[in-house]
């Protein structure tokens, strides 16, 4: 029960946008803000895990929805697997550096050094 509930001051809780009670509301959940890749500094290293594996690892990548497009790109350009270990992180296997910097310069991202 709520604190007001039955009074004047009971007012159960509204989305924003719909104007539905929260409960009933069916509204997309807001997308994060894109931020372009030009305004972004990756950092792009190989590195060496468990059982000598190699894997080149792109890091600081802002939140966004787009990474796995550009995972699926990146896969398919090294002809490696690869995978989304975080929000901010892609990681393809094997040392593919070289490539992966390239594509990512052309897309407008800057690298860091
Ligand atoms: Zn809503």
């Amino acid at each position: 029960m709520r604190l007001f509930e039955g009074t004047p001051f009971d007012r159960p809780p509204k989305c924003d946008r719909c104007d539905q009670l929260v409960e009933d509301c069916e509204c997309p959940p807001i997308p994060v803000p894109e931020i372009p890749p030009e305004k972004q500094r990756l950092r792009v290293a190989v590195e060496k895990r468990k059982r000598g594996k190699i894997v080149t690892v792109i890091r600081d990548l802002a939140e966004s929805n787009q990474h796995a497009e550009l995972l699926t790109v990146l896969k398919s350009s090294c002809g490696a697997g690869g995978n989304l270990p975080s929000a901010t992180i892609i990681e393809i296997q094997g040392d593919h550096a070289e490539k992966i910097k390239q594509i990512l310069q052309d897309r407008g991202y800057k690298l860091k050094k």
